[in-house]
């Protein structure tokens, strides 16, 4: 492939020397200019002239989702608001999102960023994006959005959602290129089988997938019955939001953007680098960001690192496939979801029980979260009409704070089933 940019293909020696240039530059405007920063570092006994090789990097302080939380919203900003130029946000572990801002020199790394994916995909001038990632505070909408008019696709910014509208928009305006998570993907291919469709009505040629876990045989399913090429894409908020890594058309691991984003795998009891080829937890340094650089951010993702060279010319590592999280968090429809959070908003309503059970089923390809949650005597004594009342109330008050329609079914007190031990409060069976 002679389209990649030169980074891209950099010999490793010339790339990791870049690398160490950008991560001093890094840890000197972080203890400059953020105060969480300039603690750790100092507690860490570390400065920028110290880094003497990437090596150094096990050195440098862990950043966790917590410090954004408690940072909230603007405490991590490296710049004044005032080179603010974009703010998203995706869900915290208690209520409060994870802000995250931009400068424009950030918007348009990412943008630069998010070309490089679709190229990897050989979109350009000529292909038409049907982007059904969100538009909003969620990252992915805006992220495809900026890259595919970059790299002079056709940008169709129809955002997630109404199935029908997306199968008359694939039809009618000949989209090429088809950005969303793998489940609604999925989805997707089910409606245009049930309209009476087949792939070849359609031109779709590739797809970017991403921000939920999925495995080989949802890409298998999703390459044949909507005939495109699947590829694999990961990002995260708290880094930038996609284009932190894509799989290139070999599809064996994603490429990361290591000019910009510095992978580590480490061992999430230890915290010690683990070396390439071992699973352990991905921990990500932002090399070039402004409004919010990030220092060995831990993701919580699981994974590992393929240093080999790739056929496709880019010298850049891979991560291999998502494989679980060290945390709770569950990712219902493309929204980050922790337990905690529900059952946050489940005990602000005085007529439940704290005991429930969250239930995650695969519904013809989406996700559906049920919660069942235990009624406080005084209402199921009120009957039925109580309790469905008392059902509205909590799936509405869920849909407040994450966002999400849940089905809600209130059960009398003491007839879920107690645990011995650590509670079983999820049942994923979505397979
Ligand atoms: P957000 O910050 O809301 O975009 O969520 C980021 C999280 O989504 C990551 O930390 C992962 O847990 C998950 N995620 C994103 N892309 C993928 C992917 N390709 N495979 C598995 N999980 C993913
Ligand atoms: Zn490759």
């Amino acid at each position: 492939m002679n389209d990649l940019t030169t980074v891209e293909r950099m010999p490793r020696a010339e790339l990791e020397r870049l690398q160490l240039a950008r991560l001093r530059a890094l840890v000197a405007r972080a203890a400059e200019r953020v105060p969480l920063y300039r603690d750790r570092l100092r507690t860490a006994g570390v400065r920028a002239d110290d880094l003497r090789s990437l090596a150094d990097l096990r050195r440098l302080p862990f950043t966790v989702k917590a410090d954004f939380r408690d940072a909230y919203p603007y405490g991590l900003l490296a710049v004044p608001l005032d080179e603010v130029v974009r703010i998203h946000a995706s869900s915290g572990t208690t209520g409060k999102p994870t802000v995250v801002a931009y400068t424009r020199g950030d918007i348009e790394t990412w943008t630069h960023a998010m070309a490089r994916t679709l190229r990897a995909g050989a979109v350009g001038p000529g292909d038409v994006v049907q982007n059904a990632y969100g538009y909003g505070l969620f990252t992915g909408g805006l992220g495809f959005h900026y890259g595919a008019e970059r790299v002079g696709a056709a940008v169709v910014p129809i955002s997630g959602g109404f199935t029908e509208r997306q199968l008359a928009a694939l039809q009618d305006l000949g989209a090429t290129v088809l950005c969303c998570t793998p489940s609604y993907a999925l989805h997707l291919a089910e409606a245009v089988e049930d309209a009476g469709l087949e792939p070849k009505d359609l031109r779709l040629r590739v797809g970017f997938f991403g921000a939920e876990p999925w495995t080989e045989g949802m890409r298998d399913a999703i390459e044949s019955r909507l005939d495109l090429m699947a590829l694999n894409i990961y990002g995260l908020s708290e880094v930038i939001g996609p284009g932190v890594s894509v799989e290139c058309p070999e599809r064996r691991g994603m490429h990361v953007a290591e000019d910009l984003f510095l992978p580590e795998i480490v061992d999430p009891q230890t915290l010690e680098p683990l070396p390439a080829g071992a699973t352990g937890e991905l921990v990500l340094t932002t090399l070039t960001k402004e409004a919010l650089p990030v220092l060995r951010y831990r993701t919580r993702d699981l994974t590992s690192i393929d240093p080999e060279a790739c056929p496709c010319g880019r010298t850049l590592v891979r991560i291999g496939r998502i494989t679980g999280r060290t945390d709770d968090m569950l990712i219902v429809r493309g929204v980050n979801v922790y337990p905690s959070q529900i059952e946050h908003a489940l005990l602000q309503i005085s007529d439940v029980a704290p005991q429930y059970v969250l239930v995650l089923r695969r519904d013809s390809a989406l996700d559906t979260l049920e919660i069942r949650v235990e009624g406080q005597a005084a209402v199921a004594a009120a009957g039925a009409d109580a309790m469905r009342a008392l059902a509205a109330r909590v799936r509405r008050r869920v849909h407040e704070v994450i966002g999400i329609t849940a089905e809600v079914t209130v059960v009398p007190p003491r007839t879920l089933e107690r645990s011995i031990g650590k509670a079983r409060r999820v049942e994923d069976l979505r397979g």
